[in-house]
């Protein structure tokens, strides 16, 4: 570590796994902790503290921390709920104090936001986002998430976006029910991890490179781009997670869907430059999560100098 300040603490809290980070940014990370998701949150969070205890005893106290969770999240900095995980699908999270439990000790700047949307503050930070003002970052992993990223800043309105759970065209003669416990066959119930296995009947590391089913999970996934292309015209989309991390192979099938499905009414080649550089992996790979904690940590230092300077 190089002992630069500020010191950034980040917390990013995944489907099976909360991954902890200390240092300044992806060439400066101090320590690297991971935490098992367990379905007792006090638990998992309580693990959480001791590592973040620990990194103080050590490294002194932090400049701010950033928190990036799984969602959905009470993003509204006036509901006396804010900083909780509201309805979540993962059993036994819905209504946690995420922001309360962990901060509640530390008393610096806290950044709050989705995983999605941190990660992809993070890509516009240090990875293949940065300079642009419009992009979406999407990951396919434990859940399907999209940051979508409008004007410079995550899209946020009476609360922050959900697109993994968005309906689309079912590919002709599949009817799955998918696995979504709110939506049955959103996009989340048809290609995330865990519906990827439902669909198959065995762990997704175990389908075969050539199954059908992965052309149905670029069906799906290319749906979510059609949207997201004719809803906000994004200038690079960013598709990562676990699923794509294992079966890179998949992105070129979603390329081609995503154009059969736009079916010529809009001719993304020319408009974006090609295709191969528009719908791409993320720069920072599996990185993109965690230090979307501490991007999120970076933005909540910033503002809270800014406030400092303001002050007469
Ligand atoms: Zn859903």
């Amino acid at each position: 570590m190089t002992g630069l300040r500020p010191l950034l603490c980040g917390v990013e809290l995944g489907g099976s796994k909360c991954v902890c980070l200390i240092g300044t940014g992806p060439d400066d990370i101090g320590a690297q902790v991971s935490v098992p998701t367990g379905s007792d949150p006090s638990a998992t969070l309580g693990r959480i503290e001791e590592v973040l205890r620990n990194w103080n005893a050590v490294y002194g106290p932090f400049s701010a921390i950033g928190l990036a969770s799984f969602g959905p999240l009470d993003l509204r900095k006036d509901s006396p709920t804010f900083g909780h995980i509201t309805s979540t699908v993962k059993p036994g999270w819905s209504g946690t104090d995420v922001v309360g439990q962990l901060t509640r000790h530390l008393g610096v700047p806290i950044g709050f936001n989705t995983d999605v949307n941190s990660a992809a503050l993070a890509e516009s930070r240090w990875g293949l986002a940065r300079g642009l003002s419009d992009f979406a970052y999407i990951t396919v992993g434990t859940g399907v998430g999209v940051g979508l990223v409008v004007g410079g800043k995550p899209v946020f309105g009476c609360n922050h976006t959900e697109l993994g759970h968005m309906r689309i065209a079912r590919r002709r003669g599949d009817v799955w029910p998918g696995i979504c416990r709110f939506h049955g066959d959103c996009v989340e119930g048809l290609a995330s991890g865990p519906a990827i296995a439902a669909r198959a009947g065995v762990s997704a590391e175990e389908i075969p490179d050539d199954s059908s089913v992965w052309e149905l999970v670029a069906h799906a996934l290319a749906q979510l781009l059609h949207t997201i292309v004719l809803g906000t015209a994004p200038r690079c989309i960013l598709v990562g997670g676990g699923v794509l991390q294992a079966r890179p192979q998949i992105l070129g099938r979603v390329r081609r869907l995503l154009v059969e499905s736009l079916n010529g009414y809009l001719d993304l080649e020319d408009l974006t430059g090609g295709m191969d550089r528009y719908v791409v992996a993320p720069g920072l790979g599996a990185l993109a999560g965690p230090l979307g904690a501490l991007a999120i940590a970076a933005d909540a230092y910033a503002e809270a100098r800014a406030a400092q300077a303001r002050v007469p």
